[in-house]
Parts: C-alpha cells; sequence; structure tokens
C-alpha cells in the first residue's frame, strides 16, 4: 500500500502530500495515523491524508516510513483538518494541527501519544538490570538507558533512541516498561460557581417542547437537514435543555460536544455539566496545561469521556458516533479564531455535523441574523417560573452632571440600601483613555501603533492596548516640560474606584482583562462575587456573558452606543447583543430586577430594540439593512490585510491583491488605510462575495493564487499578508 502523507514540519515550504510505501509491519496504518517519514536528510512527522495502492512515483523513489506512532487520529477528522485549512485560506498543515492530539505542534517532533515509564521492578532494579541483561538489543537497551532518567512521551523516546514503536512494544510486552501512572491520573475539575442545576426539575412547557424536537431529530440517525437555533430569552432555562439533549444522545449510544464561550469566564455552565454526567464529560479548559489537555484528548479518543465540554477548539474533539452538537451562546465572538487558521467554530460545527450526521443546536437569547436565517427556531419566549424580564430604562448621559447620571446612583444607593447585588459594565479598560499636557496639548501615543496610550493606576503605567507595549506614567512632559498632565475619559479601574467611595461599605469587585491575569482568576471573582450578601461587580462585556446570580437586581451599562461608533456592519449587532446579555443578568431571582442603559442617544435602533427585548424585531430590521447593503448573510466577506515595517509596500500589495481578483468572482473593496499597528503599516483588501457556497469557494481560491503570486514577487518585498474568511 501506499500512504499519502501531508508533512507537518515545516508548515509553509513544503505542500504535500507526498507518497510513501507502507510495509507490511506497518498494515495498521490508516487515514489518520501520524508517521515519522524521511524527506531528503530531514525526518519529518506527517499525517497519512490518503491510502492507495498505487504510486506515481517509480518504485526505485518510494521509500519507507521510519515508524508510526500510536496516536493518530479518525479519518473523519482528517477530512474537517483539511477542509478547514482550505477554507479558511489555510495550509493542509496547518488545518490539520487543529484535529491532531494537543502538543502537536509545527516545530520538530512532537511530544505526541503516550509517555512511557520503567516498570516499578525496573526503576528498583536501576541500571544494574541493563547491563546485567543480554537479552537486549541495541536499540531496547538504548531506550531503556533514556528511561532510567524519567518518563518519556513516546514520540520523543523513538527520536531520542533512534528505536521505533516496535522496540517499545517488544519492552513493554516483556514487562520493562509501561504507560506513565502519573500521566494516567491527571484530571481536571471544574471549579463551580453558583447554584448547580437541581436534578430532576419539570421542565417547562417551552423546554418539552425544544427537547421533543431535538429528541426527534437524534431518532432519525443520518439526518442531515439544517441545525435548530434555540433562541431563549436569559434565564429561559436553554442549560437545561442542553443537559437533556446530551443525555438522550449518550442514552443512543451516541456522543456529544458542547461548545461554550471560553469556560474561565463561564464556569456555570461547564460545571452544570460535570455535576451531571461525571467522568463522561471531558473539560477543555483553554488554560488546561499541555499534559492535561493531552490527557482529555485521549479519554475522549479512547471513548472513555463522551461528552466533550470546551471552547471553539472542542468542535474538533476526537469522539466517535456523534450524535450532538450543542453551541452554547452562539453569538459570541470567541468562536472566530483569531490566528491561522482563522476559522470559525460555527462554521465548521455545521460541517462535522452535516458529515457524522449529528444534531446541531445553537442557542442564544442574541442570535445573530445568520443563525436567524438559516436555522430552524425553537423558542423559549419566557424566563423559567414566568418571571418577567426586567424593565430597561434608556437614559441620556448628556444630562448627566458626572459619569454617573442621578438616575444609576439613586438606584445604586437602593440597591445598597437593600443589601442586594448589581452589576455595571463599562466596556473600557483602565483608569482613563488617555493623558495629554494641559499646557502644550501633546497626547500620549503608543510608539509602535497609531492610538493613545491608556493609563493604568494599579501599574503605574500608560499601556497600548493594540500591542501591549507599556511605559512608566510621566511625571513632566517631555516635549514643553510641564508637569500638568490632564487625564481624559473614564474606564474600569476608575469606575470602580469612585463606585467604591460614593456607596461604601458596599463591597465592588472588578473583572476585566486586567483582573482576570491569571490562571484561575476569574472563577475566584466570580465565585466572592456570589459569595456576598450584597455588593456591585463593575466590569467590561466579561460581566455580561451568562452569569446566573439571583441577587442581581439591578444591571447598568455606560456609554452603552460606544460600540456603535466602530466602522463595522456589526455593529449594531454587538451593542444590540451586549445590551440585552447584560440585562439577561438582572432579576433571575424572585426579588426581580431593573436595567438602566446610559448612552448619548436613546432613539437608535439597537437600544430601543434591546430595551423591549426584542430580538426577533432587531434581526428582521438587521436583515434588512444587511439584504440591501450586500453584507452577511446575503454575501461572503473575505479581508487580506497587507502589513510592512516602512510606508509603501503595504499599499503596494494591497494593490496588487486588488487588481488580480476578477470582479466577476468578488465584487473588491479598497485598498483602505488602517491605523499603523506594532510597527507595521497597514492597508486592507475587502471582497464581497455572492452568498452560495461555489461562490465562496471560488472567491476563496481567487485570493490564495492572488496572495501567492503577491508574496512571490521581489518588487512586494517586505509586504506579509493575511487572509480573514468571514472576518468578524
Ligand atoms: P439561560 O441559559 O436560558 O439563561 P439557565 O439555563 O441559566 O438559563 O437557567 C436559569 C435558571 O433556571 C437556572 O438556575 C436553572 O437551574 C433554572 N431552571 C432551568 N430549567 C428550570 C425548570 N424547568 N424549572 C425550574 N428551574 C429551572
Ligand atoms: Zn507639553
Ligand atoms: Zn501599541
Amino acid at each position: 500500500m501506499i500512504a499519502k502523507v501531508e508533512p507537518l514540519t515545516p508548515a509553509r515550504a513544503l505542500r504535500g502530500p507526498f507518497d510513501y510505501r507502507l510495509p507490511g509491519d506497518m498494515a495498521q496504518v490508516d487515514v489518520g495515523s501520524m508517521l515519522v517519514v524521511p524527506f531528503g536528510r530531514r525526518r519529518l512527522l506527517g499525517v497519512v491524508v490518503g491510502l492507495a495502492e498505487e504510486s506515481d512515483l517509480p518504485p526505485e523513489r518510494l521509500v519507507e516510513p521510519l515508524a508510526a506512532l500510536e496516536s493518530g487520529v479518525p479519518p473523519e477528522l482528517v477530512r474537517l483538518g483539511l477542509w478547514v485549512g482550505d477554507e479558511y485560506c489555510s495550509t493542509p498543515a496547518r488545518g490539520l494541527a487543529l484535529v491532531l492530539p494537543p502538543g502537536t505542534g509545527t516545530g520538530g517532533l512532537p511530544r505526541v501519544g503516550v509517555r512511557l515509564a520503567l516498570t516499578a521492578e525496573m526503576t528498583a532494579a536501576g541500571r544494574t538490570a541493563l547491563s546485567g541483561d543480554d537479552r537486549l538489543g541495541p536499540r531496547q537497551r538504548a531506550a531503556l538507558e533514556h528511561l532510567v532518567e524519567g518518563p518519556r512521551p513516546a514520540a520523543l523516546l523513538v527520536r531520542a533512541a533512534e528505536c521505533d514503536h516496535s522496540t517499545l512494544r517488544a519492552l513493554e510486552a516483556r514487562g520493562l516498561i509501561e504507560l506513565d501512572r502519573v500521566e494516567q491520573r491527571r484530571r481536571p475539575g471544574v471549579v463551580g460557581v453558583g447554584a448547580l442545576a437541581p436534578q430532576g426539575l419539570e421542565l417547562t412547557p417551552f423546554q418539552r417542547a425544544a427537547l421533543g424536537e431535538i429528541e426527534r431529530r437524534l431518532e432519525s440517525p443520518g439526518c442531515r437537514g439544517a441545525g435548530l437555533l434555540l433562541h431563549g430569552v436569559t434565564g429561559s432555562g436553554k442549560t437545561e435543555v442542553y443537559l437533556r439533549a446530551v443525555a438522550s444522545a449518550l442514552q443512543r449510544g451516541r456522543s456529544a460536544i458542547v461548545l461554550v464561550p471560553e469556560i474561565a469566564l463561564t464556569p456555570q455552565t461547564a460545571a452544570r455539566f460535570e455535576e451531571r454526567f461525571g467522568d463522561t464529560v471531558a473539560i477543555l479548559h483553554s488554560r488546561l496545561g499541555q499534559g492535561e489537555r493531552h490527557d482529555e484528548w485521549l479519554r475522549l479518543r479512547r471513548g472513555e469521556a463522551r461528552v466533550c465540554v470546551g471552547p471553539r477548539s472542542a468542535v474538533f474533539a476526537p469522539v466517535g458516533d456523534l450524535g450532538l452538537i450543542v453551541i452554547d451562546e452562539e453569538h459570541d465572538s470567541s468562536y472566530k479564531q483569531e490566528g491561522d487558521p482563522r476559522y470559525d467554530a460555527r462554521r465548521v460545527a455545521e460541517r462535522r455535523a452535516e458529515q457524522s450526521g449529528a444534531v446541531l443546536i445553537a442557542g442564544s437569547a442574541t442570535p445573530r441574523p445568520e443563525s436567524m436565517l438559516r436555522l430552524e427556531r425553537l423558542v423559549l419566549p419566557e424566563r423559567v417560573d414566568g418571571r418577567p424580564l426586567p424593565p430597561v430604562e434608556l437614559v441620556g448621559s448628556l444630562e448627566a452632571e458626572g459619569v454617573l447620571h442621578e438616575r444609576t446612583l439613586d438606584a445604586l444607593a437602593a440597591v445598597r440600601e437593600r443589601r442586594e447585588k448589581a452589576i455595571v459594565l463599562l466596556n473600557r479598560r483602565g483608569w482613563s483613555n488617555f493623558l495629554s499636557c494641559r499646557s502644550c496639548g501633546r497626547v500620549w501615543q503608543c510608539r509602535d501603533c497609531d492610538v493613545t496610550l491608556v493609563l493604568h493606576r494599579t501599574t503605574g503605567r500608560v499601556a497600548c492596548h493594540h500591542c501591549g507595549h507599556s511605559e512608566a506614567v510621566p511625571a513632566a512632559c517631555p516635549d514643553c516640560g510641564s508637569v500638568s498632565l490632564a487625564r481624559h475619559g473614564i474606564g474600569t479601574e476608575r469606575l470602580e474606584h469612585e463606585l467604591a467611595r460614593q456607596l461604601s461599605p458596599l463591597p465592588v469587585l472588578r473583572l476585566d482583562a486586567d483582573s482576570a491575569g491569571d490562571r484561575g482568576a476569574v472563577p475566584a471573582l466570580l465565585r466572592r462575587f456570589d459569595s456576598l450578601e450584597a455588593g456591585v461587580l463593575v466590569g467590561t462585556q466579561m460581566v455580561a456573558k451568562g452569569h446566573d446570580f439571583p441577587e442581581v437586581t439591578l444591571a447598568v451599562v455606560l456609554d452603552a452606543d460606544a460600540t456603535l461608533r466602530f466602522p463595522d456592519f456589526r455593529a449594531e449587532e454587538r451593542t444590540f447583543a451586549l445590551v440585552s446579555q447584560l440585562a439577561g443578568r438582572s432579576g433571575r431571582g424572585p426579588r426581580g430586577g431593573r436595567v438602566i442603559v446610559q448612552c448619548l442617544d436613546p432613539s437608535v435602533r439597537a437600544l430601543r430594540y434591546a430595551a423591549a427585548h426584542d430580538a426577533g424585531g432587531f434581526v428582521t430590521g438587521e436583515l434588512e439593512r444587511r439584504r440591501a447593503l450586500g453584507y452577511p448573510p446575503f454575501a461572503h466577506l473575505i479581508r487580506v490585510v497587507c502589513s510592512s515595517r516602512e510606508p509603501g509596500p503595504e499599499r503596494a500589495a494591497a494593490t496588487r491583491i486588488h487588481e488580480a481578483i476578477d470582479p466577476s468572482v468578488a465584487a473588491v473593496l479598497g485598498p483602505a488605510p488602517l491605523f499603523r499597528r506594532a510597527g507595521r503599516e497597514r492597508a486592507q483588501v475587502l471582497l464581497k462575495a455572492p452568498a452560495d457556497e461555489s461562490a465562496r469557494v471560488r472567491a476563496v481560491a481567487a485570493v490564495r493564487r492572488a496572495v501567492e503570486s503577491a508574496a512571490g514577487d521581489q518588487t512586494l518585498r517586505g509586504a506579509s499578508f493575511s487572509v480573514d474568511v468571514d472576518p468578524e
């Protein structure tokens, strides 16, 4: 047999697949197997992407793989990985890296597969046993020598001892080595926040109807209809529907994947799954250590765990017999990966569900226009127990004297009096937005980006929120020497300070990317807020995620229309979702709740619809607008950003891309300059391709050709390219 092998290293330079002849003792090699192959004088790690009877190469040029690794992935995932590489204008290697065991990097031989250790007897005997045993071959001896130093991943051992897996299997068979036991025990738990979902709840009639429809689809395996949209208002019990749906899939002998936005931010959801399904669940935190993630991956691969809960990358979980994929909070932008390949887990989930005949459920209180248009909608129109949604007041902040409107201050004071809880959202980190010199007007800017630096009092620094550069807070103006500096605007840090002062002795906690720095800091902070009898949680959009704190009776958004001022066709959708989600944190308990939205202009559409809790009405209008302007979901967007260190090449490169795209394939907008970022000048070209799938595939292919040709052009030296299909 011939194995078609796609090399994983190095990612860009080699484009396979390349043919290798499989020797008789590699009969178990299949699509998805990982092989170490010779390539010229190098050894590469590769994935088998196909098998064939014959090769186009002459027999004398065919060589054999050096070793087959024990880990590998199901053929279905190989197809999915290759599809992602292609679909998002990346490479096969990068697409495949997504589906391989965690830790399979693109540089050097990876730490894949199992870790091996000496058995207890061998450890006790130590090196003396080695020297005395003359039945050992030189390679076996070399492998044991390495293991005397401590447990090793099998793949590294193969390389270090220059042996192959049959050597290791022979040693295992003789009882000299075994799987590393310490590794087998690692098992991360989720620390829950707040109440867990009680078992045996009686479903509401709406929940029952939704579950019924999901089960009907699970009943007809191979049903390849559209996915389902579980459109349920905040607090309508969507999680309970997911839990029952997963139980139902398990009962039918199938497995499930549950995608959630970042787990650290929504520990409640993950904890509910863990509590309900115990060891059947593998939880893939984004902050798990490499080893832990690898173990969870193996438990799924071996079928020991059949439910995978995790962030976007969990869509590639190696489960078999997939019956159900849930996408919780499907409007969340974390489903889009920012680095190459810039995949969208929601789209990948649809593809995977289709491939395996699984049921797809996307759930949200604020569904995306895309999902409203394409998925079949199940509605949970009421909160459980029929509690009303909280009334929302829109307050013009122009009337306000300070940052907080009088109505807001009164409402917060009432929370203090009644010993309740409030959440306050301001989508800006730091103390002040920027600094200026009172005498000459100098504004402190990032040295590498065309943006102002934000003042952070906690660290005593001014920092760039785009590249991470920071410097000490200046004592005086370097231009004119004045020591009188003005601070402009307010961020979460200062708001926390102000509220603590005005609402004393009510405790005020802050949740934003700065306070969430460490691993585990966010769940700890949420747990603390939960355990308080009364208090205020201040923060960025992180406070608007799916938290379920029944004592919260007030939610406040400051500067709610700030997000509308971005030049982005999704600005309205984002603003609507943010305000609605924040509103959903209020009034989840018997005491009810209210919401105050401070904004410059209370008459804007996104805010009026959010105040009316009318997601359906908002999306209907949004879809009309998108149709008229030719934006998604009525078109596919592809964004190409060209950049260079010096001004010039980025613009020339963008112009070249523009010219290379046939206008009948896609409408091309640009080149448009973008602000300088991290020391790079940038320009962008935006393609709008027709909505149908074949037009999308054509447009991606055209972009790929254009970029490859421009990247190889000497006159454009210094320019680099990044392609984003379906940019967020
Ligand atoms: P959503 O995700 O729709 O915002 P949750 O799933 O967080 O809502 O549910 C809100 C609360 O209602 C949770 O505390 C949950 O345990 C509870 N709940 C869910 N379903 C029911 C039910 N049928 N009866 C009573 N309480 C329920
Ligand atoms: Zn000055
Ligand atoms: Zn910067």
